[in-house]
């Protein structure tokens, strides 16, 4: 390669969507110098400081989608709900994408995501797609679907909302009325997730495996901790299944992969995210190259990292105390910057509200152990709230 992207004006990427995780990816970007330009709705979008350029305009939008990224010499997203037929038209002006349209199409649709790790033979939940509400509850009078069955919304759900546990027939009778996929109750013994890239030259990169904590009521993420608490034959497993899935997708980009270690022993994919994702955040402390910097470099052409782990890591979200909803005020900060090896991230969102995500942290250890009880005191220190004077 004769050009490099760093202070290189030739080469600009465009991410569209303009959240915490694209803050994260200017972050990376800005350390090597790389130009990067975001696109969010939101006039105070967390990622719009440290990018070359901000545009304010909708993710949705066909028209905007494509007059940003056309001049960009590479195209990436922070979240799946953008304009896929924009990105399509951006590849067809020969504007690289990452990943492709065509697998964000695919996988903004849940059924079409289960459809895809089945015909590539991956294991995962039993399930069945529904055109309606009404079609799943003719199904079961039929006596398919008994309870208790996992309900999730065929588009559009995010951090748990959109996804059902159906225990009661009231639930059943409950349900949203649009397409939805249903899915066998799996009994779960751990979540685990693993990160893959691939890049655009055919090369592949796959992190450790890592173990997802759930908040009991919140249905979000409490603890990520990596190494796994998996024997190494199963972590293998893991990644070699995070790696089918991708080459089952046939992408090139960032791929978050999450798993379920079933009580019988079994591990199913659960579902994916093509972009840097909430489970992967420990990689900015804890392995050799980051989730992000992974996403910049095969976007701007540069060989992808080694993902070793450096540090048993913690990573816990800081999330708005319930009960709080206003302008954003810390509490607990003296206290929390004062404990060794916590790395707080903070997102910048302007205004609070109940389990909203504000930012996490990282604590590392010498074990596992270590940084997660790290990161939990940490956690346990920082409140989210509203200020008084507001
Ligand atoms: P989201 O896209 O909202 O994160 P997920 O598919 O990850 O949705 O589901 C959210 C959570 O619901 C999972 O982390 C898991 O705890 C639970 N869940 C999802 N599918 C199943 C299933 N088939 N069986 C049991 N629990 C499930």
């Amino acid at each position: 390669m004769t050009t490099s992207p760093f202070s290189n004006p030739q080469f600009q990427l465009a991410v569209v969507g303009g959240g915490q995780l694209g803050k994260m990816l200017v972050a990376e970007a800005r350390r090597m110098d790389i130009s990067v330009h975001i696109l969010d709705p939101s006039a105070d979008a967390p990622a719009q400081f440290g990018a070359q350029s901000f545009t304010q305009g909708s993710f949705l939008d066909f028209d905007t989608v494509v007059a940003f990224g056309r001049q960009a010499s590479a195209v990436t997203i922070e979240l799946e709900a953008v304009n896929v037929d924009a990105l399509e038209q951006l590849e067809k002006e020969g504007i690289p994408v990452y990943p492709e349209s065509r697998v964000l199409r695919l996988l903004q649709n849940k059924p079409s995501q289960k459809d895809t790790f089945q015909k590539a033979g991956i294991p995962t939940s039993a399930y069945e797609s529904f055109p309606s509400v009404q079609a799943l509850h003719q199904a079961r009078e039929s006596g398919k679907w008994p309870l208790p069955f996992v309900w999730k919304i065929a588009m559009g759900g995010y951090d748990g909302f959109g996804v059902t546990i159906v225990k009661t027939e009231e639930q059943a009778q409950q349900l949203p009325v649009g397409p939805c996929l249903v899915e066998e109750c799996v009994s779960i013994a751990l979540e685990v997730a693993v990160q893959v890239a691939r890049h655009p030259n055919g090369t592949v990169a796959v992190y450790p495996v890592c173990d997802m904590e759930f908040h009991p009521t919140a249905n979000q993420v409490e603890f990520v901790l990596a190494p796994t608490v998996l024997s190494s034959a199963l972590a293998l497993e893991a990644q070699s299944l995070a790696l089918r899935t991708l080459e089952a997708l046939d992408m090139h980009g960032l791929l978050s992969v999450e798993l379920f270690y079933t009580t019988d022993g079994n591990l199913l994919v659960n579902e994916v995210a093509p972009r840097p994702h909430n489970s992967g955040h420990w990689t900015l402390e804890g392995a050799a190259t980051s989730q992000f910097e992974q996403l910049l470099r095969l976007c701007a052409d540069l060989p992808l990292g080694s993902t070793e782990l450096l540090h048993p890591a913690a990573m816990a979200n800081v999330v708005g105390a319930e009960g709080y909803s206003g302008p954003v005020f810390y509490e607990g900060v003296q206290e929390l910057m004062a404990m060794p090896l916590v790395y707080l991230h903070v997102y910048g969102k302007s205004h609070t509200r109940s389990f909203r995500k504000m930012g996490h942290l990282t604590a590392l250890g010498a074990t596992r152990a270590e940084a997660r009880s790290r990161a939990e005191a940490a956690r346990d220190a920082i409140r989210v709230v509203t200020s008084p004077k507001f």
